[in-house]
């Protein structure tokens, strides 16, 4: 039996990891659970698991579901802010976290999860784009084990097993294209808000949706790769495969690849994960070779969406050029999904920040919180937001 604690229990890759959980009762138990402020599923998810700890980010939100669940036995905690979600993460009864929540207010709960000695079944990447140096020296030192959730991590991650003593020569990240795959840049200039939120094979929480029609979602798994397999930059090749059969291949240093192939299921990087290095059945669709007439490949272009170039470049330069990245795409995103802004602002917002930011080799996590608030400051006063 092991015991999980979820990160956002509440949203996409949240309400997946329960059905994987719901479905296999006797391996799992559900310990703690958390969201920003969805008090109505949180409360449905304690009593259907009785979970021994509940953090709600929204201080008045948790205080209503305190009264709200006053009859349930056994008592679940009610924790709130960030001082509940450290609590959470690093909970004594659990075995793994599960960061399942959006954005760079993972990375505190994150890093103290893993001072607690969790395994952390990783789906929240901009912790990793933005603290990647920190978590990943802090597991090893720890001991724990950083397994991926995000879909084309885990495909690597299984490309992967039995090969430790082999070089990679490089990872072939693939990437459905989004909704926009062959648009220009002048097409992508009116593109709404609707239209972006229709990905084509993935059904997604708002923001990483809104990421993958920039590709800066792609930007940022390069960065995840390079810190999960420590591989460089430059053995990173996005490869377009707009069917998402190929969840992402491995090339080794004799020219073979090995890649994973699937239909596109995110409990199935996620069970992977809960259940490494053992796997069990899935319900669900299966791939059928008979009727699936292709596959095909093509290279991204990079000159129109510009979220894999400033990926490229600020991973270069390293330091906490990824975290500008990162937190001016946040910014911009939360600005695109309220429709305050046009979708090739977003582009321009990063662009502007990381022009103008000056460079801090290794950041500390304070320093990261730090940029953070400079990027935030830095857009509001340029865009008068
Ligand atoms: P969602 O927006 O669907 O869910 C986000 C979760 O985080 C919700 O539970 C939300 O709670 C919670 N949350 C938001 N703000 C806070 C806060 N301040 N404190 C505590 N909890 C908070 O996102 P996704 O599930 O789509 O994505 C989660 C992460 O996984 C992202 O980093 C994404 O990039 C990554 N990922 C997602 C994939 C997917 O298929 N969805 C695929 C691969 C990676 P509430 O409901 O109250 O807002
Ligand atoms: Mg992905």
């Amino acid at each position: 039996m092991k015991n999980v604690a979820i990160l956002g229990s509440t949203g996409s890759i949240g309400t997946q990891t329960i059905d994987v959980l719901r479905a296999n009762p006797d391996d799992f138990s559900l310990v703690a659970i958390s969201a920003g402020s969805n008090i109505g599923m949180l409360e449905e998810q304690i009593r259907e698991f009785h979970p021994k700890l509940c953090a709600v980010w929204d201080e008045d939100k948790a205080k209503e579901l305190s009264k709200a669940i006053s009859d349930v036995t056994p008592t679940c905690k009610i924790v709130s802010s960030m001082d509940g979600l450290i609590e959470l993460a690093s909970i004594p009864e659990s075995d793994i976290l599960i960061t399942a929540v959006v954005g760079m207010i993972g990375i505190t709960p994150t890093i103290a999860a893993i001072k607690a000695g969790k395994d952390i079944g990783l789906a929240n990447k901009e912790t990793l784009v933005t603290a990647g140096h920190i978590i990943i020296s802090l597991a090893k030192e720890m001991g724990v084990s950083i397994l991926p959730v995000d879909s084309e991590h885990s495909a690597i991650f299984q490309c992967l097993n039995g090969e430790r003593e082999n070089n990679i020569d490089k990872i072939l990240l693939t990437a459905s294209g989004g909704p926009f795959r062959g648009k220009t840049r002048d097409e992508l200039a009116d593109v709404t808000l609707e239209m972006a939120l229709k990905h084509p094979n993935w059904s997604m929480g708002r923001k990483i949706t809104i990421d993958s029609a920039t590709m800066v979602n792609k930007g940022l798994e390069v960065i995840e790769a390079k810190w999960l397999f420590g591989v460089t930059p430059s053995q990173i090749e996005v490869v377009v495969q707009p069917q998402s059969i190929i969840h992402s291949m491995v090339q080794f240093d004799d020219g073979a690849v090995i890649a994973q192939l699937g239909t596109p299921d995110m409990r199935l990087p996620i069970q992977y994960a809960l259940y490494y290095p053992k796997r069990v059945f899935l319900k669900g669709d299966r791939l059928d070779f008979s009727t699936l007439s292709e596959i095909t490949f093509s290279k991204p272009d990079m000159d129109t969406f510009l979220g894999l170039k400033y990926a490229y470049k600020a991973i270069e330069i390293g330091g906490s050029m990824p975290t500008v990245l990162n937190a001016a795409n946040e910014y911009a995103v939360a600005r695109f999904l309220n429709k305050e802004i046009k979708f090739l602002e977003i582009y321009e917002m990063i662009d502007y920040c990381m022009s103008c930011h000056k460079n801090i080799d290794s950041p500390t996590v304070d320093q990261i919180l730090d940029t953070e608030q400079w990027v935030y400051e830095t857009i509001k006063s340029k865009w008068s937001l």
